[in-house]
This record gives C-alpha cells, sequence and structure tokens, in this order.
C-alpha cells in the first residue's frame, strides 16, 4: 500500500512554523517531551493489561530505549507502550487536542522573540521534535493489533501515513537531526538531558550503546522517594509532566498517610491558571495510581470540583489493582482519600495563609474564585475551613479596594451597634467604590465587602451568616445604618439632620412618588447617601441588582 499524504491541521502548522522558526534556546527540551509521551503510553497499557493480560505478552518489562547512529545522525527513542493505531495516529499527531497547546497557538504573535517565551511556558509537546529535526518518522503498533503504520514529516505542512511492519507493539521515533545539532548526537550529553528532565520517570530508561543497555534515570516513582531525597528540582520536573504545564508549582504537596487507609499524595498547586479552569465540566485532572500502576486521570470522586485546580498524583495503597470505573465511584476508599486531600491541602493552605499573607494573596487571586464554588456546594467543617480561608477586597484601609480581608477581619473591625456584614456586588472593585451606594457607609466608617466574582451571587445567600452576623447587600432597601453609632458629629448637627428629614424630606419623598409612579416600587429617605442626592436598591425580598443585571446578560 503507498504511503497517503495528508495535511496538519491549520493550527498545527502555525504551530510547527513557530517551533521551527523559534529562538528558543532550550531546544534539549525535545527529549523530555517524547520521554513523557513514551511514559503514558506505558502507563496507558500496564492499565489495559490489568484486565486483558494478553496485551503484554512475553514482553512484560516496560522501558524506553534511546540510541543513536552517528553516522546515518539520528536519534531514535522507542517505547514498548500502548501504540497507535491509523486513526490515532492522524488524531494525534495531525491535530491539537491538548488545551494547554490550543491556548498557546491563541496566544502566539507571530513575533519569534516573544514566541519563543511562550514555548518555554507552555510546552509543545510532539511537535517540539522540529526543533531539532529536520524530519521526523514514528513507526508504531498499537497493543493487540497486528497492523503497524509509519508516520513521516519534514513539518513542513503535512505528512505522510503509511501502512508498515514492526515486529512487537509500541512507538519508535526517529528523528533526523538538523544541521547545527550535532551536540546531541553525543551519549553523554543526552544522558545528562535525561538526568536533568527525566529522573522522576518511574519506567528505566536506557541508553543503547556499542550493543550494550545502560539505564540512565532512577526508575522509581518519585512520589515512593523519601522527601529529603527529592531536589526541589525533581518534584518541579515531576509536576511538568504531570500537569503538561511548564509554570513553576507554587506550593508542593507530598505526604503519606498511614492508618484505616494508605496512601501517597504528591499535589501540587500551580503558579498560574490551567486553561480549562473554568470550563463547563469543571474536572479534576489528579491521576490515581494503585500501588504504582496508573489507574486513571478521571476519577471525579477523588477530589471536589473546588480543588480541581490541583495537579499531581494519589497512589493508593487499599484499592485492588483491577478498580473498575463503576467501583471507583463508590468506593469508601475513595471516599476516605478524598477526605484526606482536602483536609491536607485546606490544613496547609491555612498554614500557608498565616505565614506568608503576600503568596496567599497570589493563590488567592488565581483559585480564589474556584475555591469559592465550595462555600456553596460544601456544608459543615469543609465549608467551614473555606470561610477562614476567604478573602475580599473591602472598603478598609486605604480605601482603595487593595488588600485582601478575612470574615474574622470584618468582623474584628465591626462598629459599635452593627450587627450585620455588609457587601456590594458588581464586576470591579474600583467601580463598586465609586458606587453612590456606599457613600453613607464611608462616612460612617462601616467597612464593605466588595464582592467581584459571580459565584458570589450564590454562595452568600446560600450562607447567609458568619459568626451568628448576617450578610446583607448594600443595594437592598433596609440596609439601616441608623443602629451604627456615629463616632464624633457635633450634638447639633444631628438635630438638624432630624428636623430635615421630617420636613422637607418627606414632602420631596411624596413628589418623587408622585412624578416616578410605576417606574419604581418605592422612594425612600435614606442614610446610606452623603454626596449623592439619589440611588437605586433592591427591595429586601427581591432579587439583588447585580444578579439581576447578570442574569439579563444571560437571557434568562
Ligand atoms: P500530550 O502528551 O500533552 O498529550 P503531545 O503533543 O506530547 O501531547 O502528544 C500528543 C499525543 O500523541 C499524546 O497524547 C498521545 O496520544 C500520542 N503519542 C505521542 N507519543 C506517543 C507514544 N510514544 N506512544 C503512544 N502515543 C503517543
Ligand atoms: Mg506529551
Amino acid at each position: 500500500m503507498s504511503a497517503e499524504k495528508l495535511s496538519f491541521q491549520a493550527e498545527v502548522s502555525r504551530l510547527l512554523d513557530i517551533v521551527v522558526n523559534s529562538l528558543y534556546s532550550e531546544k534539549e527540551i525535545f527529549l523530555r517531551e517524547l520521554i513523557s509521551n513514551a511514559s503514558d503510553a506505558c502507563d496507558k497499557l500496564r492499565y489495559l493489561a490489568l484486565t486483558e493480560p494478553a496485551l503484554l505478552g512475553e514482553d512484560a518489562e516496560l522501558a524506553i530505549t534511546i540510541s543513536l547512529d552517528k553516522a546515518a545522525r539520528t536519534i531514535t527513542v522507542a517505547d514498548n507502550g500502548i501504540g497507535m493505531n491509523r486513526d490515532e495516529l492522524v488524531a494525534n499527531l495531525g491535530t491539537i487536542a491538548r488545551s494547554g497547546t490550543a491556548a498557546f497557538v491563541g496566544e502566539m504573535s507571530g513575533d519569534a522573540k516573544k514566541d519563543s517565551n511562550l514555548i518555554g511556558q507552555f510546552g509543545v509537546g510532539f511537535y517540539s521534535a522540529f526543533m531539532v529535526a529536520r524530519e521526523v518518522e514514528v513507526l508504531t503498533r498499537k497493543a493487540g493489533e497486528d497492523a503497524a503504520w509509519l508516520w513521516t514529516s519534514d513539518g513542513q505542512g503535512d505528512y505522510t501515513v503509511a501502512a508498515s511492519e514492526k515486529a512487537a507493539r509500541g512507538t519508535i521515533i526517529t528523528l533526523r537531526l538538523r544541521d547545527g545539532m550535532d551536540d546531541y548526537l553525543e551519549a553523554d550529553r543526552l544522558k545528562q538531558i535525561v538526568r536533568r528532565y527525566s529522573d522522576h520517570i518511574a519506567i528505566p530508561i536506557k541508553f543503547l550503546e556499542d550493543g550494550k543497555l545502560e539505564t540512565a534515570n532512577r526508575a522509581s516513582a518519585l512520589w515512593t522517594r523519601s522527601k529529603s531525597e527529592i531536589k526541589p528540582e525533581d518534584y518541579k520536573e515531576f509536576y511538568h509532566h504531570v500537569s503538561h504545564a511548564f509554570d513553576d508549582p507554587a506550593e508542593t504537596i507530598h505526604w503519606r498517610a498511614e492508618g484505616i487507609i494508605e496512601y501517597t499524595g504528591l499535589l501540587f498547586i500551580p503558579g498560574s491558571r490551567p486553561f480549562d479552569l473554568f470550563h463547563p465540566e469543571r474536572k479534576n485532572r489528579v491521576k490515581l495510581y494503585v500501588r504504582r500502576v496508573f489507574i486513571t486521570d478521571d476519577c471525579q470522586e477523588l477530589v471536589p470540583e473546588y480543588l480541581r485546580f490541583l495537579r499531581g498524583v494519589i497512589d493508593s495503597e487499599d484499592l485492588p489493582l483491577n478498580v473498575s470505573r463503576e467501583m471507583l465511584q463508590s468506593s469508601p476508599v475513595v471516599q476516605k482519600m478524598r477526605q484526606g486531600i482536602v483536609k491536607r491541602v485546606l490544613g496547609d493552605l491555612e498554614k500557608k495563609a498565616e505565614k506568608d499573607a503576600e503568596g496567599y494573596a497570589a493563590f488567592w487571586e488565581n483559585f480564589g474564585p474556584v475555591l469559592k464554588e465550595g462555600l456553596y456546594s460544601e456544608h459543615g467543617n469543609e465549608r467551614d475551613s473555606l470561610l477562614k480561608l476567604a478573602r475580599f477586597r473591602s472598603t478598609h484601609g486605604d480605601g482603595q479596594g487593595d488588600g485582601l480581608v478575612s470574615l474574622a477581619d470584618y468582623v474584628g473591625r465591626m462598629k459599635e451597634g452593627q450587627d450585620t456584614i455588609f457587601y456590594i456586588t458588581g464586576e470591579d472593585a474600583s467601580a463598586l467604590l465609586a458606587s453612590p451606594q456606599l457613600e453613607g457607609f464611608k462616612a460612617k466608617g462601616v467597612e464593605v465587602l466588595l464582592l467581584t466574582d459571580p459565584i458570589d451571587e450564590f454562595w452568600v445567600p446560600a450562607i447567609g451568616q458568619f459568626d451568628g452576623k448576617n450578610f446583607k447587600s448594600v443595594t437592598r432597601g433596609g440596609s439601616d445604618l441608623s443602629k451604627v453609632k456615629v463616632e464624633d458629629k457635633p450634638e447639633d448637627e444631628k438635630q438638624d439632620e432630624a428636623a430635615d428629614k421630617d420636613g422637607d424630606i418627606g414632602s420631596l419623598v411624596a413628589l418623587l412618588k408622585l412624578a416616578l409612579k410605576d417606574e419604581v416600587k418605592d422612594v425612600r429617605a435614606s442614610e446610606r447617601l452623603t454626596d449623592s442626592a439619589v440611588c437605586l436598591v433592591a427591595d429586601d425580598g427581591d432579587m439583588d441588582m447585580h444578579l439581576e443585571r447578570l442574569l439579563r446578560q444571560h437571557k434568562q
């Protein structure tokens, strides 16, 4: 059968163009990417083989093998993992399926310098091979199938796929190096790259040299090693591998739970927001292993949605290796691990908030809106812990809404006679600060929380109270400030105000009611204004004004 010529999806062509022309200096990461894929392929096979041992057959020792041919100027990375069939080849190496890479392409500017920085930040997976290779060949055979396929491309817009021969399952990737890349034809250089980026890979990475095989990595799962043996760089590289992200982790949480159930957790809080954070499916991507064997990265019972930004691994000692998806959904072991994960992560965040206010504020900027979803969805202790962790902008301090306050801070500053936590919702803190609704509160020195996340419209009414104090929106009627004591106003001024209210104001209100008729529900004199003459408020039982606006935008 002759080779079939196919075109890359337009986004891939664009990506390849940038990859090839990029000034990105760390071209060596191509090897990390190929090894990472080979390791994933072995993980997938090992999982399938749990229920179908025949897939492993005689070839049960999973490994990655790297070899060099100086004369031909080629590097080969081979694995005996899951392999790909024809359709998978075309889908995986001809289109962009990964959200991170798609986002990368979206952010490309066409400016080689800027785009090179982005490559370092996002990683471009398989396509990074074209940074060093003028031609790439992928020979692959899917486990359990007989047909083998050869994919070839020079990265210039199209690729070919042809039926081929391969004795055993797995994938062999051959890179024909560009001029000037001779550096990578030295085995020592490649081994150095493996140790630098891929030492945490749990599968042996072997070098074939003069007919002999030598293992270049430690080939033990990073999370099983003792903390004292693990360097910060090891954690960072492992984070890159499990998360397919290339920022620095903001927090690394590595622990071993022993007792009724046993498991090891190695979780990371990313340093920046993952691209799919607000995708509607709100999935977590934490990988579940059972005694070092990868099971799934789609166990939604393991981590609550409000912690879906976590990346990393949970390795259970208690689950059976042949655990099915249905078993996971109702497993008490998974439930217990979920509780343990929540307790551990929220506990660490609480410590961080105490010890490192600045670092915590940066975390809150990235993930606060996600954590707040838990205020709505969870109850009991979990909700209480989240209330402790929540931070808000407020009118306190410089009055600019800079800096974050906790609910405990707020309650500690409440004025004499104040029994309510006041808040205002809207899209942006500086616009809220200019709102006439706040004038009376500012004048009386009463703090108001500025809530700017859409989720705030939901959890505040759901919770209703904190520390026995009701939440109340300042845009509602009945946000009564008269009980709050004013600190230092001369007596005669107060008398003037009282006279005003009963006399002139009364007739003005009557006049306004007449003029506005059905346009408004009611007209009231209020203490909430000092400079502005009037403002709109929602009635006590009615929908909050910002929520009404939000829903109208979404045509509800
Ligand atoms: P990612 O690894 O983030 O999914 P890549 O660009 O690195 O993105 O790889 C794209 C896809 O190609 C992988 O998800 C996988 O399905 C497939 N793939 C790449 N290398 C291999 C391999 N050695 N064995 C099997 N599948 C592979
Ligand atoms: Mg990859």
